[in-house]
């Protein structure tokens, strides 16, 4: 097992507290100096940044928005003049603007240690050759594991997501032994991979990221590539990927790097802090950032924190999977629902692939939800075969008794009926290497 910097990530907690501390006061402090934002909000609550500096006084900073970003798009929230920034990344931004961040050489060196630690969490050794299938370009996954992934000591293979029979070619050939990219896009890979009936020799893990998934797409993704398959988390906003990653000795949460990132759970209605292992909205302050540094920043990114030790040595907070976005919940006549919850339960049940889709429509002023499922081509098969073998009873009856067993296991997970749509093999949209879009909501 792999530390990659046990000074840091294995800090008794009063010292990194102490840490954090002295690092809030300085950020609060620059901030203060140089975002007229931040300067305006402090000096109307009245607070006098010397009097922040102990971790309890974090509640009293305000937070920071999506919105705050928008509206200083783009560059008007950097603590330094623009000639010191050295990169410019942004966030796909789905309706209109996008969020745009940027970095200083400080900055980036952060965020290749970060990076570097994650890898180690995700039991890569150096030496590896790593298959980089995050986007390169605006969007931080493919840069932010790249530098990381170079600082390790790692091969990078610099391929970026898409073009599948070219990853699956460069995977054989180049003998990868670590894979980055969106749990969608392994499922894609997987797809692909077993069509050709040869899994990567070599390959011993996935880094995967930058969309939710669930305990169970993982058990079916570390079945068919029969590796360890890890969760990185990470927002652009907060540096990129690398705000926090599982360790592989026990995959029960993501280890945050709190000497750079400072973590609250919050109730996103009355905006309190919430305690230890209690789901909230995940809020960060950056504590090294140079060039955009944020105050209390609102993720939407809904999960629980814990401080227990683990069995790994590493004393960092531990977050949970994401369990849903604050805008990516669904009400269905009055109940609320996570698509996760929706993967969590389909995902692994006998006779159906990991795809699928949640479309949500009003049907005379009733919501109503609907789950397409595709059936496995082994199933596929069967059914076919016995249409033709005149036995046309048994392969609808077939297909109705894993409707049923679906539709159960649906309303067992929601509390709420849903209606269910068995679809052919190959038929629903598959991730083409960057994160997949798995949910449509089509009530005005
Ligand atoms: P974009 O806005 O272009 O999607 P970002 O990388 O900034 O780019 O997106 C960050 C968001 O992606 C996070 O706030 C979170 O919602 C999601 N995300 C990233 N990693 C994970 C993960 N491991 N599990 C669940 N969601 C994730
Ligand atoms: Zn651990």
């Amino acid at each position: 097992m792999m530390i990659w910097s046990p000074p840091l990530e294995c800090l008794p907690r009063l010292d990194l507290q102490r840490m954090q501390a002295e690092r809030l006061a300085g950020m609060v402090r620059r901030v203060y100096e140089r975002v007229p934002f931040y300067r305006a909000i402090l000096d109307r609550r009245g607070i006098k940044p010397s009097a922040i500096n102990d971790l309890a006084h974090l509640q009293e900073l305000p937070f920071t928005q999506k919105s705050d970003l928008l509206h200083h798009y783009p560059f008007g929230l950097l603590a330094v003049p623009l000639s010191q920034v050295v990169r410019i990344h942004a966030s796909s931004g789905t309706t209109g603007k996008s969020t745009v961040v940027a970095y200083t050489r400080g900055d980036l060196d952060v965020w290749a240690e970060v990076c570097a630690r994650c890898l180690a969490l995700s039991g890569a050794k150096p030496g590896q050759v790593f298959q980089n299938a995050y986007a390169y370009g605006l969007f931080t996954g493919g840069l932010g594991m790249h530098y990381g992934a170079e600082r390790f000591g790692l091969v990078v293979v610099p391929v970026s997501g898409g073009n599948t029979a070219r990853q699956i070619m460069l995977m054989q050939d180049f003998g990868a032994g670590v894979l980055a990219c969106t749990p969608s896009y392994a499922l894609t890979l997987a797809d692909a991979l077993e069509a050709r009936s040869n899994m990567p020799e070599m390959l011993r893990t996935l880094i995967l990221g930058a969309e939710p998934w669930t305990e169970a797409m993982r058990q079916e993704l570390e079945s068919r590539w029969k590796v360890q398959a890890v969760n990185i988390y990470g927002l652009s906003e907060i540096i990129g990927p690398g705000v926090s990653n599982e360790c592989v000795e026990a995959k029960d949460g993501s280890h945050i790097c709190e000497d750079h990132f400072l973590v609250e759970v919050i109730d996103p209605k009355s905006e309190t802090v919430l305690p230890d292992g209690e789901v909230g909205e995940l809020t960060f302050t950056t504590l090294t950032k140079e060039a955009l540094p944020l105050l209390r920043y609102r993720t939407g990114d809904l999960a629980s924190v814990t401080t227990e030790p683990c069995q790994c040595g590493r004393t960092t907070a531990r977050m949970s999977r994401i369990v849903g976005r604050t805008d990516d919940m669904l009400i269905i006549r009055g109940v609320n629902v996570f698509p996760s919850q929706v993967e969590a339960a389909l995902v692994g049940m006998q006779h159906l692939s990991a795809h699928h889709q949640i479309v949500v429509t009003r049907v005379h002023h009733r919501d109503e939800l609907e789950v397409r499922a595709e059936v496995s081509s082994a199933f596929f098969a069967d059914v076919g075969a016995k249409l033709f073998a005149d036995h046309a009873n048994q392969g609808v009856k077939a297909l109705h008794h894993i409707e049923d067993a679906l539709k159960r296991r649906l309303h067992d997970a929601l509390g709420l009926s849903v209606s269910v749509s068995l679809q052919p093999p190959g038929s629903l949209p598959r991730s083409e290497g960057g994160k997949l879009r798995r949910v449509t909501d089509e009530r005005s």
